[in-house]
């Protein structure tokens, strides 16, 4: 097996032929001729035969599809408009008991999901969306109470779908992914793992036996800040299908440039990624040392209490490029002043660009809540959220140094 520095360098590529472009281009068409009529009747009864209509398959789209499962194994990657779309259509394939299932009276419908508290809002969102139309139940545990996890899925009716997180936003705390899947597997449940904040250079969830592994490719698959994406990778063939099925129900594909972008960005996924988790340890272990901050977030740092589970199956010294502080005794116009001082760190509320950027959970990712839910999660006012870029770590510090400074 190549390095994942070498795969995601090559996969994707279309095999060079002699007078073949080495990158994949940019297909904008958006139906294909057939010259001869059984070729096309047999492109429209099966997606392999080739291509027909681009809301079924498209080549751009293909090759960010074959490069991400080279990257997460599984048995096929299914690219999406977003990160939500992608999340939108694993849970809508989770949720269905299959007709073949149905039909032979098998696995039973699952009626249940057991979702992780600190999920991404909107992900929260789209679970209780998808859980009253679907009339399932939501369970809602800490994921890193295995107790609690087990006997959410246990309980009547069993089975279902796991959803979670490896690296909570914003907090960051860990889930043992492998451990999760295997408590889903012995209810009989599907697990949902969306691996944005670690990416496949961190953890391959779906070798761990996860069902799903979802990715908001606006963010480190893509890396810049520059396209709005979503992947979903399924273990199973059949799962697999389904996603492009369901996609092709719900047309939330991705386009042909943000494919481009998005397998573009891919290339270099390795080289960034291990570049942000130099600099979030470096800026962890420099902002818990100032007399400003009372307390850093940070799986790298040696207090940290999900440590042991990061280190047990991330890869070896990475600990992610998300963290997250508590300025001392801060409220929302302390924080907005300390981040209007910054010169070189972006207020921007996304996170996984080559830039570093800084965000206010209490404001962005966690407005929908009042302060008394916050404070039940454990995100305070005072509470900054870094997600750290390529640049040069003593740039970084030297403009915290100076925002804190005030
Ligand atoms: C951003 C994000 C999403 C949603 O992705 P979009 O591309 O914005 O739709 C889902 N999960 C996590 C963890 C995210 O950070």
């Amino acid at each position: 097996m190549p390095s994942l520095h070498t795969t995601a360098v090559h996969a994707g590529h279309i095999a060079p032929k002699p007078g073949q472009p080495s990158n994949p281009p940019i297909v904008t068409a958006t139906g294909w001729s057939h010259p001869e009529m059984e070729a096309l009747d047999a492109a429209l009864g099966s997606v392999e035969a080739g291509y027909v209509y681009a809301r079924n398959a498209a080549p751009t789209q293909e090759a960010f599809e074959a490069a991400v499962q080279a990257l997460e194994g599984g048995a096929g990657a299914v690219a999406f408009a977003s990160g939500m779309a992608a999340l939108h259509a694993a849970l809508l394939c989770a949720l269905d008991p299959g007709p073949v299932a149905a039909a032979s009276g098998g696995r039973p419908p699952p009626r249940k999901i057991v979702a992780a508290t600190e999920l991404y809002g909107a992900t929260q969102t789209l679970v209780k969306h998808l859980a009253a139309l679907s009339g399932a139940s939501v369970l809602w545990v800490d994921i890193r109470d295995l107790g609690a996890v087990g006997t959410a899925l246990r309980a009547e009716p069993a089975g279902g779908v796991l959803l979670f997180e490896i690296i909570s936003n914003p907090l960051c705390r860990v889930a043992d992914a492998r451990a999760l899947a295997a408590l889903a597997g012995a209810a009989g449940a599907r697990s949902v793992v969306d691996s944005t904040f670690t990416t496949p250079y961190l953890i391959q969830p779906l070798a761990l036996g996860a069902g799903y592994v979802v990715h908001s490719a606006t963010k480190y698959l893509g890396g810049h800040g520059d396209v709005l994406g979503g992947v979903a990778v399924a273990a199973q063939g059949e799962d697999a299908e389904a996603l492009r099925r369901t996609r092709a129900q719900l047309g939330s594909n991705l386009s042909p440039f943000d494919g481009y972008l998005a397998l573009r960005g891919l290339r270099t996924l390795p080289l960034r990624v291990r570049e942000q988790n130099r600099n979030a340890l470096g800026l962890a272990q420099w902002l818990a040392a100032h007399p400003r901050v009372a307390r850093v977030y940070y799986p790298g740092l040696l207090e940290d209490e999900g440590r042991a589970r990061a280190a047990a199956q991330l890869r070896p010294g990475h600990f992610g490029a998300m963290l997250a502080f508590d300025l001392a005794g801060a409220g929302r116009a302390e924080v907005f002043a300390c981040l209007e001082r910054l010169r070189v760190i972006q207020r921007i509320a996304s996170l996984g660009d080559v830039a570093t950027l800084a965000a206010y959970p209490a404001h962005a990712s966690h407005r929908a809540l009042t302060p008394q839910q916050r404070a039940a999660l454990g995100i305070g006012e005072g509470c900054i959220r870094i997600s750290a870029g390529i640049e040069d770590l003593d740039d970084l510090i030297a403009d915290l140094a100076w925002a804190l400074a005030a």
